[in-house]
């Protein structure tokens, strides 16, 4: 057996490491340093990152100097103008924050060749086989910091130094701006006294009840703890692996586990919210977007979870175990729709699907490989398996993602904006021009001189919205008179709030 990919190799170890050979660098306020990185205009400046222009935006990446009015990302718009009413705002470039990815990436591969990137402004890199090499890496971190800023001047980094990629990770969020801290067995205690538990990436309000309830009240307390003690806490292997990662061995670094779960979220306006084609349709577009992805890795999922998110804070979500291996997005749609009417029957409720809903996302998991999927011998499913492939290869060939679209997809033009993966970088390709592309959308980000421009002229973006039922397909809209209305039709309506990959039992 060959081995295609360092994934493929485990690396993990249950020993403790001697000695801080793992480097996690994290980029400072990523998308808005990209931003003052190309504009030099909106340097110093607080700026917010939006993907899309509308008063009930989120701010998805703020600049580090609109951190310093308390603005975060996530927030909404509104509640960010009250904290600091002269923020500055633009819309996502996507494709310059992953030439900058790239670019950062290559720099760190010129010092180590085991770089594996962990989101679009994080990575890990393993110098544990370059220790003849280096014998401190505060110095090769420094030197990493000076290559960035050489290419990017207004870029900088985090970096943390340790003995596994966990601790390392720990290490960029202990710090400030630009900074580089090195945990070791004998500073570790130190640092970790001065956390929560909530603190350490991967702990989050549930874990933290759990290990309350135990009696570990903070990190230093459970570093000190028994495997069989944190076993208890998190029900099982799980425990054992926080032991670990807290006592310097490694179980993080060459973890699978991204491949758990996939999911897709659209945040939505109230304007949206309002019109149930529109829910439909972002419906749509989140299962395509998941099936894209199943399609390019060649992967088939069992289970579907559905949620929606309202206004007040409540939710309902559905989870469908699924009888066969599911690729094709209509089919996961028709689950999840089957779900919705059950429910919505036998509660006599009013729609699932109505205006105080804020947010909308699917999830799929269980997966298997198509190579080696048992067809049912009566089906034509292997048919549909084949034509979808055949699809998303002509639409590769011809590199204009649009040319080729199902008629789902045509519910309302360009709903699937490019998106900048927040969690993985596994989708990006960098194609022979250098150019560095989204594999799996169909949308490129078009350079934003026009948006950019009109934001130098009114600093604050307050535009309105497309109204939907303008653009919505009626009987004139039809076959190739209708791709051609979608490419005229640059809508602003694309709004892919957030898209991400996220490991269950990973916390990097
Ligand atoms: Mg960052």
């Amino acid at each position: 057996m060959s081995l295609k990919h360092k994934n493929d190799i485990f690396q993990n170890s249950s020993k403790a490491i001697n000695g801080s050979f793992v480097m996690f660098l994290d980029m400072n306020s990523y998308f808005a340093s990209c931003e003052q990185q190309r504009h030099p205009e909106l340097r110093g400046k607080p700026l917010g990152v939006l993907t899309y222009d509308s008063p009930n935006a989120a701010v998805i990446a703020a600049s580090k100097e609109a951190k310093i009015f308390g603005i975060k990302s996530g927030m909404r718009l509104g509640d960010c103008r009250a904290l600091c009413p002269q923020l500055i705002t633009t819309t996502t470039h996507p494709a310059w924050y992953r030439q900058i990815h790239v670019d950062v990436m290559a720099i760190l591969r010129s010092y180590c060749d085991d770089v594996i990137p962990k989101s679009i402004d994080e990575a890990v890199a393993n110098f544990n086989s370059y220790r003849l090499v280096y014998d401190d890496l505060t110095e090769v971190a420094s030197q990493i910091k000076a290559d960035i800023t050489a290419k990017y001047d207004y870029l900088t980094c985090s970096i943390g130094i340790a003995p596994n990629s966990f601790l390392a990770k720990l290490g960029t969020g202990l710090q400030k701006i630009d900074g580089l801290i090195v945990i070791t067995p004998e500073n570790i205690d130190g640092y970790l006294a001065t956390l929560k538990l909530t603190d350490l990436p991967g702990i989050a309000t549930n874990n933290e009840r759990r290990l309350k309830m135990i009696g570990i009240n903070n990190p230093l307390q459970m570093r000190h703890s028994s495997p069989a003690l944190l076993r208890k806490a998190f029900g099982g292997v799980v425990g054992d692996y926080w032991h670990r990662r807290l006592n310097f061995a490694e179980v993080d670094m060459y973890s699978r586990a991204e491949n758990r779960t996939m999911s897709a979220t659209r945040t939505l306006s109230r304007q949206q919210s309002q019109n149930r084609q529109v829910l439909e349709s972002m419906l749509i577009s989140l299962c395509t977007r998941l099936e894209q992805r199943m399609v390019k890795s060649e992967m088939f999922c069992r289970e579907v979870s559905f949620s929606i998110r309202y206004k007040d804070g409540t939710s309902w979500d559905t989870t469908v175990k699924l009888a066969e291996p599911v690729q094709d997005a209509m089919e996961l749609i028709s689950y999840i729709k089957e779900r919705i009417a059950d429910y919505e029957r036998s509660h006599h409720l009013q729609a699932l699907f109505n205006e105080r809903v804020t947010n909308l996302t699917v999830a799929i998991a269980s997966f298997m490989n198509g190579r080696v999927m048992q067809y049912s011998l009566f089906d034509n499913r292997m048919k549909k398996d084949t034509v979808r492939k055949v699809m998303y290869d002509i639409k590769e060939v011809y590199e204009q993602n649009n040319i080729v679209r199902k008629g789902c997809e045509l519910i309302i033009p360009n709903v699937m904006k490019d998106a900048v993966g927040f969690g993985s970088v596994k989708d990006m390709i960098v194609k022979k021009n250098g150019e560095v592309k989204n594999r799996h959308l169909l949308e490129e980000d078009k350079p934003g001189q026009r948006r950019m421009a009109a934001l130098k002229k009114k600093p604050v973006v307050e535009q309105k919205e497309p109204d939907y039922n303008d653009i919505l397909p009626n009987d004139e809209w039809e076959g190739v008179s209708l791709l051609q209305g979608l490419q005229q039709q640059k809508s602003k309506a694309a709004l892919v709030a957030k898209d991400e990959y996220y490991s269950q039992s990973t916390p990097l």
